[in-house]
């Protein structure tokens, strides 16, 4: 059996710093390349410094998982900042645009409102049945509204194909903000919870998207999204979107706010987020997982205490493996003492390097996290700096 026999190790802080670096330049390329539009369309030294502060935090963060052999730590930086500033951006360019961040209801027949991902699963049914996209976007980017139904599905597909449900760790800023919540907790004050809440997201995932085709709208969008607080939502006009806006905030409140920092796990993502459900899909079809060696593994319980969505569980790791709604953010390794938690690429032993799976993934997820969260990141401090210029 291969689990007996000698593994590489996948600490390589013992790795050089030649050879991080080494492998680090192509990541430093791509940050370069992905920047290059702002480095050459834009002439002002806030956009072009912006550009480069991108290039060159992306790059260490990469470095530093590398040398280090650690993936949670590093990568929770960017998450957090792309789940503080992704608002700052969307918001500034909302306000420009419309002068709040409500939506008037002649926006919404005008097709001026942005897409959300999140809405995706929603679509599936009523398209399917009617061809009719259940959502008041335009398809194509137009001056008013470049965050189109085309453009955002675009890049979902882009992203969900080589991340699988990594998506949750590497690209949706919702998840950073509860992150970064989560991070100011010095310990979980509720340390026990039902690992079954982990199923809540499926439930939450059937009901709106029935429910979604039979009214004819993206319920979750209309009447159950937290992160409506941080980004836009109906104009307040009558006792419907009063109501609506309430939910959001309390919503928000507890799922986003109050839960994360009493238990250090982010449970809007881990205990409700249909999306995040429907994402667990494509970890089906990506190839890259979590194992568990269970020659080296103690039943120690560490990596279920670091697991921010009960992904992994006692159970789980008896059969060696993690449950369909891991996102791969790597906690759990990482804290591993026996390095018996490992990255693996399916259809491989489990002895094959995995610290050469894991650099694999990391390739794809941070090029991608680049890609995305790069551009909303330069964005987003160029919005900052003109926020706390105009004082
Ligand atoms: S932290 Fe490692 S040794 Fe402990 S239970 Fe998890 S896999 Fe096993
Ligand atoms: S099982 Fe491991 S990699 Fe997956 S979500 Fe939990 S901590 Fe992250």
């Amino acid at each position: 059996m291969a689990s007996s026999m000698v593994r590489p190790t996948q600490r390589p802080a013992l790795r050089g710093v030649g050879r991080a670096l080494l492998l680090t330049t192509p990541m430093a390329l791509w940050a370069l390349l992905m920047m290059t539009p702002r480095l050459r369309a834009e002439h002002d030294a806030v956009t072009l410094t912006a550009a480069l502060a991108v290039v060159v935090f992306m790059t260490a963060l990469f470095y530093k998982m590398l040398r280090t052999g650690e993936t949670y730590r590093w990568r929770r930086i960017f998450f957090v900042a792309l789940g503080l500033l992704f608002p700052v951006g969307f918001l500034s360019s909302l306000i420009a645009l419309r002068g709040s961040m409500s939506i008037p209801i002649e926006h919404i027949v005008a097709g001026d409102t942005p897409f959300c991902f999140m809405v995706t699963p929603m679509l599936l049914i009523p398209a399917a049945l009617t061809k009719t996209l259940i959502f008041p976007g335009s398809i194509l980017a137009t001056p008013t509204n470049p965050h189109s139904i085309a453009v955002m599905i675009g890049l979902w597909g882009a992203l969900t194909l080589v991340l699988g449900k990594a998506w949750c760790s590497y690209a949706c800023f919702f998840g950073g903000i509860e992150e970064g919540v989560a991070a100011v907790a010095k310990r979980p004050r509720i340390r026990k919870i039902d690992a079954r809440f982990r199923m809540v997201p499926w439930a939450v995932l059937l009901v709106t998207v029935l429910l979604s085709a039979a009214l004819f709208e993206p319920f979750y969008c209309t009447w159950l999204c937290p992160f409506k607080t941080v980004t836009e939502f109906f104009e307040v006009r009558n006792v419907t979107t009063a109501l609506q806006f309430v939910v959001f905030v309390s919503l928000f409140a507890g799922l986003v706010v109050v839960l994360p920092f009493l238990t250090k796990k982010r449970t809007q993502c881990g205990f409700f987020c249909p999306f995040g459900a429907f994402q667990s899909l494509f970890n089906k079809i990506n190839i890259f997982e979590i194992r568990v060696d269970r020659a080296q593994c103690v039943d120690c319980g560490a990596c279920q205490r670091a697991c921010p969505t009960m992904a992994i569980t006692a159970e789980s790791v008896r059969e060696g493996k993690v449950h369909l709604n891991c996102m791969k953010c790597g906690a759990c390794v990482d804290a591993c003492k026996k390095d018996a938690a490992l990255w693996h690429v399916k259809g491989t032993s489990l002895m094959a390097r995995p610290e050469r799976a894991r650099l694999l993934f990391l390739y794809g997820a941070w090029a991608m996290a680049t890609m995305f969260g790069g551009s909303v990141l330069a964005g987003s401090l160029v919005a900052l700096w003109h926020l706390v210029a105009r004082g």
